[in-house]
């Protein structure tokens, strides 16, 4: 295993230099972070140690960073860390670089101009521009000669920065540029003009062809095999950030498994060789940092050289915070997720994009009352199918702990009234609580994605401002409640007149949000309960999809939604009766006061009403799971 730290400029540079085209003049003898250490003023906006750049603070940028240098033969170069880890320094340092020393054109591409783009421009590139003494120097000449430069296109003399967003492939404009710089790769969106990378990679040919291109892609990961990991793993050589053992001296990449703490107390954290045993408390933190250095995992020509660092080594952070966020996370696999991506640097392997029916079925419970305490809103989600109407009634408390109350299968066809009426009929039933009280259903979302002619008709009989139709739309990018949508159907519903308009739902987004619920432990928020009765018909249906992540044809990471059960109706009644929360805007920011009156019902009447429709207890639908099987 070759290793490389602080080692001189001719130690590192021992081996064969990159093939210079004779055409073109090189810039002065500098590397990228010798050029840095001379040169390059960290802004007291963007650091906590503003002045003058020091590579001892930050020793895992100098490798990533001179192998962009001119000299070297590497052409791209993709750093895939942990957040904290100084990969935007980076960056700027070869912006900088480049401006100073070896002009030319650069794309720098963020996921989108707004907000990430412009920021990028305004709170980092126009700082560092500002306090690097020789950077405001040729910049300040451009200036005085044109006003050439504007938020998202800098001009400075031999070339260009012009920071676009991997959203609209449109600023991805047609000129040649010789560097390119990929920000937060992992947070590009696919577009409908194609992969932003592939249309970026293009604009660098012509100076590949000449051999002074260059490339650095930059991001926290997400899955594996996608995104900046798949980047990595079709890098030519490899390299890892590595920790010493202060007891044995062996090399290991730090992950989650060298690491020890007791009873949940982030103070006592301790890193653990897995050589020799020994461990390394809080207070050798410093010095087990300190001794971090690149080892080359996979060798091979440079051309495309991938560099993989995490938070356990970088200077930026702090073991104990590291272990705490961690501690924090439990029980909540959407933030444990952004720890894993984030901190640890590493891809998200998913625990909450499926759930397991049996353990669900298991913690199957007695409620004591057909609404329990601490139910604060009731929603009810509808399927519709070809030969039945099938339905969810969920009670929703603090922090969203939810309460499944019923479930029923209504037999009929859509097409006909009298699968409506029944419907109508469980809409408007109150449900009792423990002390007697009543409490009736607040919002109900109907789906209206077929038969739906016949479902917007059944609703506009119902005269209720609570019964929405909704049409799922699928998408992961798509937001739970589509509001702009929402808007404009709005507008045109007054127009036409037709009824109600139905509300987009984005249902692969909420169907992520059901899963991390169904994952969440008793006692924290999200936890769904079960009633006794359930079928485990009911449990294989509700999980009965599991969500996948596959490169899409233009390898961004992309997730989907597969059917593992033949049926998925439970599942989709429990993503309409969340739809219908969101839309009933509960509150359920506070927990419910015990002594409180029960909430009286919130389904006011669009005009009038007919008359309150009292079902006899004995005439009730039975919730009974024996609907199953229909
Ligand atoms: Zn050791």
């Amino acid at each position: 295993m070759e290793t490389l730290t602080g080692a001189s400029l001719e130690e590192r540079f021992a081996g064969p230099l990159a093939t210079i085209d004779e055409a073109w003049s090189p810039p002065p003898r500098l590397l990228i972070s010798e050029w840095a250490e001379r040169y390059r003023y960290l802004s007291p906006e963007a650091s906590a140690e503003p002045g003058l750049w020091n590579n001892e603070r930050a020793a895992h940028l100098v490798l990533p960073m001179d192998y962009l240098s001119p000299y070297r033969a590497c052409e791209r170069v993709v750093f895939k860390s942990s957040s904290q880890a100084g990969k935007t320094e980076c960056l700027l340092n070869f912006i900088g670089y480049i401006i100073d020393l070896d002009p030319g054109p650069i794309l720098a591409i963020q996921p989108n101009i707004t907000p990430m783009g412009e920021a990028f421009s305004k709170d980092r590139i126009a700082t560092m521009l500002r306090d690097c003494p020789t950077l405001a120097d040729k910049i300040g000449k451009v200036k005085a000669r044109a006003s050439a430069s504007t938020i998202l296109h800098k001009t400075f003399p031999g070339g260009h920065v012009t920071i676009a967003g991997a959203n609209s492939p449109s600023s991805l404009a047609s000129r040649p540029i010789r560097y390119l710089i990929c920000d937060e790769l992992d947070r590009w969106e696919a577009t409908k003009e194609g992969d932003p990378l592939l249309l970026a990679r293009k604009r660098l040919q012509t100076f590949r062809a000449r051999r002074t291109a260059k490339e650095i892609i930059a991001s926290t990961p997400t899955y594996a095999d996608v995104g900046i990991c798949a980047e990595y793993d079709r890098c030519t050589q490899q390299w890892e950030w590595h920790l010493a053992c202060q007891h044995c001296g062996e090399l290991q990449f730090p992950t989650l498994e060298h690491f020890r703490w007791d009873n949940e107390d982030a103070a006592t954290v301790r890193y653990l060789c897995k050589s020799c045993g020994a461990e390394h408390g809080l207070a050798m933190a410093d010095k087990v940092k300190l001794s971090g250095r690149w080892v080359c995992v996979k060798e091979g020509p440079e051309s495309a050289a991938g560099f993989a660092f995490n938070e356990w080594g970088s200077p930026f952070a702090r073991w104990d915070d590291t272990i705490a966020e961690w501690i924090n996370a439990q029980g909540d696999p959407a933030r444990k997720q952004v720890v894993v991506n984030t901190v640890f640097g590493e891809p998200w392997e998913g625990e909450g994009e499926r759930a397991d029916p049996s353990a669900l079925a298991q913690r199957c419970e007695d409620y004591g009352a057909e609404v329990p305490d601490g139910i604060q809103v009731l929603t009810m989600g509808v399927d519709v199918q070809g030969d039945r109407l099938e339905l969810e009634v969920v009670g929703w408390g603090h922090r969203r702990e939810s309460w499944s109350i019923a479930y029923q299968v209504l037999p009929g066809e859509p097409t006909s009234g009298e699968v409506w009426e029944d419907l109508l009929e469980v809409i408007d039933q109150p449900f009792e609580r423990a002390d007697g009280s009543q409490m009736k259903i607040a919002h109900v979302c109907i789906d209206s994605g077929a038969y739906t002619q016949h479902v917007y008709e059944a609703i506009k009989r119902y005269r209720r401002h609570s019964v929405t139709p909704i049409k799922g739309a699928p998408g992961m990018a798509r937001e739970e409640i589509d509001r702009d949508w929402r808007a404009v159907m709005k507008r045109r519903a007054r127009r036409v007149r037709y009824g109600k308009p139905p509300e987009i739902v984005g249902v692969d987004q909420i169907k992520l949000t059901v899963f991390h619920a169904l994952n969440a432990i008793k006692g924290q928020a999200n936890y769904c309960h079960f009633p006794a009765n359930r079928s485990e018909e009911y449990f294989l249906q509700l999980t009965g999809e599991r969500l996948i992540v596959a490169a899409s044809k233009n390898r961004r990471p992309e997730r989907h939604w597969v059917p593992i059960h033949s049926a998925v109706e439970a599942l989709d009644c429990r993503v309409y009766a969340y739809a219908a929360l969101l839309l009933s805007r509960a509150d359920l920011s506070q927990p419910a006061k015990a002594a409180a009156p029960a909430p009286l019902p919130v389904t006011p009447p669009v005009k009038a009403m007919p008359p309150p429709r009292r079902v006899a207890p004995s005439h009730r639908p039975s919730f009974a799971p024996e609907g199953w099987g229909l």
